[in-house]
């Protein structure tokens, strides 16, 4: 691992300063996944600002009915929260479907968020790789893809977002909140992570030194049917090949509205807007489901050994929607 100094943040402000003036230097959060980086020289942060002792941990409802979820809650927090397991179902189901207890009770929203591919090429820290070393090419694409996106890739860049927090709160429209010493914004989920294009590097839209303070869910109006899909090489501590995350509004046995959102295929968190368009104002029915999901996928590029992609995402998108809507 290479050097680096370590200083705990006090405020957030002046975590922000310090992270702000130090080209590379970076936030310590649960430390889950920087820190295997950091040992794989994939990461090679000259200064540590450790943020876990920054009043950022709260889940509360606010005065318009959202929920806002602080940045250093732990993911085993969020996904065992009264207000989130009984209005946001889906964003706990998605939690529980990743990593282990162990490894969800230390993991926090903001680093969640902002994990990075597990792309091996990115991750062995020498073969050639755009996000890790710009303009050194993508072995990943001419090497064994089976784990590569197959939606939102360029020839730069081949890699998937790996996680499934993210999935779930793009289907419940999340907005991100950040700071730095001197203001706030707010960044829509959607707009959050950004396409490889030209600049694999640049994962998300927060500028150097910006911090996540927290997470907000908008009120969700009537009742939801809320599911999670995950299919992967193993039952448990494995990542998705592909997952479907689901939020419908039903009316007397009629989908009004749906949010579908897909992970493990797409190089960000991938919104499925052609099946949501295909359901609304339609009556389940196993044959629009399949028509509806395939839709999502029909502008999908596999390669030599993720050809299997497009299907088993489209079949995740069915079986999500099939076990809600026959659940009673
Ligand atoms: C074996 C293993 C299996 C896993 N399986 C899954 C899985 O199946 N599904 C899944 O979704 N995830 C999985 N993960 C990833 C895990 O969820 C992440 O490691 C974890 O959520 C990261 O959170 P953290 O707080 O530890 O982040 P850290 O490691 O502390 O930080 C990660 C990144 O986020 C930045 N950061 C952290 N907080 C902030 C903030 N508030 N503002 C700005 N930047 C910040 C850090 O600078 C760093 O760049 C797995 C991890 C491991 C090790």
């Amino acid at each position: 691992m290479q050097p680096f100094t370590y200083e705990k943040a006090t405020d957030q402000a002046a975590a922000a300063r310090a992270v702000a003036a130090e080209k590379t230097a970076k936030y310590l959060a649960g430390g889950t996944t920087l820190v295997d980086l950091m040992k794989l020289y994939v990461e090679t942060p000259t200064k540590l600002v450790d943020i876990k002792r920054l009043p950022m941990a709260e889940i509360r409802r606010e005065a318009d009915g959202s929920i806002s979820i602080g940045a250093g809650v732990t993911n085993s927090a969020v996904a065992y929260h009264e207000l989130v397991q009984k209005e946001y179902a889906v964003l706990s189901q998605a939690i529980l479907a990743g990593a282990s207890t162990q490894i969800r009770n230390v993991a926090t929203v903001g680093g969640n968020l902002l994990q990075r591919t597990r792309c091996p090429y990115f991750r062995d820290g020498i073969s050639n790789c755009n996000k890790r070393t710009p303009g050194s090419g993508c072995d990943m694409a001419t090497g064994f893809n089976r784990t590569a996106a197959v939606l939102g890739t360029s020839d730069r860049c081949v890699a998937t977002y790996p996680g499934d927090m993210a999935i779930a709160l793009l289907s419940l429209d999340a907005v991100v909140h950040v700071a730095t010493d001197q203001a706030t914004r707010k960044i829509a989920i959607d707009d959050f992570f950004l396409l490889p294009g030209n600049t694999p590097e640049k994962e998300t839209s927060l500028s150097h030194g910006e911090i996540i303070t927290a997470v907000s869910l908008p009120r969700i109006d009537g009742g939801t049917k809320q599911g999670y899909v995950k299919v992967r090489d193993r039952a448990s501590y494995e990542f998705a090949l592909a997952s479907a995350a689901a939020v419908l509004w039903m009316d007397g046995g009629t989908i009004t509205q749906a949010r579908i959102s897909l992970g493990g295929v797409a190089s960000k968190p991938w919104r499925a807007k052609e099946t949501e368009a295909m359901l609304a104002g339609k009556k389940p029915d196993s044959a629009l489901f399949r028509e509806a999901a395939a839709a999502s996928l029909k502008a999908a590029t596999p390669m030599k050994y993720n050809a299997f992609k497009p299907e088993l995402a489209t079949r995740a998108i069915e079986r999500v929607l099939t076990e809600l809507t026959q659940a009673a």
